[in-house]
């Protein structure tokens, strides 16, 4: 048994304890959290606060590769221009190598799940190991029915794939984003279910503003990228609504839904599908915004609603560092108002929840194994993240 204390220990299940102790059993199962008041014991005494390890609800580990090769700020469909170009630019051993990396780094900035998307098999080698926990989620997206056929037995093949080298692998197959699944797809998808036992989904929602007006009035550069793609869009109708307000009838109010970006999600927006479902998690990943489209969504709305975010970091194709601490320090240098608790509470608990995960994960409550980490070279002032500050796992 282990006593480990901090000068805040965060459960993220209840609140703060300034001098905390959680006490954990060999295997990491968390025994009690005390007030310092109440050990006899030996303790670990350690600067800074400790906090259960952080849930990752968003990455694309099989992209870790492409750190930099893609040029910043060109707004998403530039970026999926250059994305598209410089992906075929990678031998199999690069992409081996940056997946190795990928996860040690993960491991190394305190994650301990990751929700994962993987539309090839590149990954399923590194996630056999067990080292972190993953929910997969294999992406569908066929942009026009004629490719719909094709696709379907495409993403049958890598939950093959995945079944055959990852036996017990946790994945589901998720439609990729509002304007690359056509309305076919979308109800295969989210209705019919390619596994009896799916209970997450995920889409990419809002990335950015040219999504909304393609759907609103069939304008903006999406419907440019696809022609220089050579695809004819002549006979698809917009909805004359945003894209969440179009897609999210599609989806089950049974299953949670990760809704991955909602840069440009405005009020009315979060108030429909707050309303539409109560398994909604908005995931939020504010380094790869500002690397795409250099814009932030607007927490205070989300916030105002009462919603559930959680954060992700995206992928080194769009981001420096796979570090949900990161990511929380980016939110606190454009939002300082949110406070570390908050921001603990969506790299943790909604996270585990978001995922599936809530039973293991997320806080310091008994009997789970979430892993402890402490953040060091913190403002104690106002108990506030610092540009330097630091993340080490403890346990
Ligand atoms: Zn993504």
């Amino acid at each position: 048994m282990r006593y480990l204390s901090a000068d805040f220990v965060f459960p993220i299940s209840q609140p703060p304890i300034k001098n905390g102790v959680v006490a954990v059993d060999d295997d990491g199962t968390i025994v009690e959290v005390h007030s310092p008041q109440s050990i006899v014991h030996s303790v670990e005494r350690y600067r800074g606060i400790l906090c259960p390890g952080f849930v990752n609800t968003h990455c694309h580990l099989e992209l870790s590769h492409m750190k930099g090769a893609i040029p910043e700020k060109t707004g998403l469909t530039g970026f999926i221009q250059n994305f598209v170009a410089a992906r075929k630019t990678f031998s199999y051993e690069q992409i081996e190598k940056g997946i190795e990396a990928g996860e040690k780094e993960m491991l190394q900035n305190g994650i301990v799940a990751v929700g994962d998307i993987c539309n090839v098999k590149d990954t399923f080698k590194q996630k056999a190991k067990q080292n972190l926990r993953y929910y997969n989620f294999i992406e569908a997206f066929d942009f026009l029915p004629d490719n719909t056929e094709k696709e379907i037995q495409r993403v049958k093949s890598v939950v093959a794939e995945l079944k055959e080298i990852f036996h017990n692998a946790e994945y589901a197959v998720v439609p990729h984003a509002p304007y690359s699944v056509s309305e076919i797809l979308f109800k295969i998808l989210t209705t019919i279910s390619f596994s009896k036992s799916q209970k997450i989904l995920s889409i990419h929602n809002q990335e950015s503003e040219e999504e909304n007006k393609m759907f609103i009035d069939k304008e903006g550069k999406f419907l440019k990228l696809f022609q220089s793609f050579g695809m004819d869009f002549s006979q698809w109708e917009p909805s004359g609504t945003t894209s969440l307000e179009t897609i999210l009838p599609y989806f089950s109010k049974e299953e949670n839904l990760l809704l991955v970006h909602n840069t440009y999600s405005d009020v009315d927006d979060i108030a429909f599908a707050e309303a539409y479902s109560e398994k909604i998690f908005w995931c939020t990943c504010p380094n790869a915004n500002i690397y795409i489209e250099n814009k932030l969504p607007d927490y205070n709305l989300f916030l105002a609603a009462g919603a559930k975010i959680t954060i992700g970091t995206d992928s080194l194709a769009s981001n420096y560092t796979l570090s949900i601490l990161d990511e929380m320090k980016t939110i606190a240098k454009y939002f300082p108002e949110i406070k570390l608790e908050i921001l603990l509470e969506w790299a943790t608990l909604n996270g585990s929840q978001a995922l599936g995960f809530q039973n293991e994960l997320g806080s310091f409550e008994k009997g789970k194994n979430p892993g402890v980490i402490l953040i060091e070279k913190l403002n104690m002032e106002n108990i506030s993240l610092k540009s330097d500050s630091k993340v080490k796992r403890l346990v």
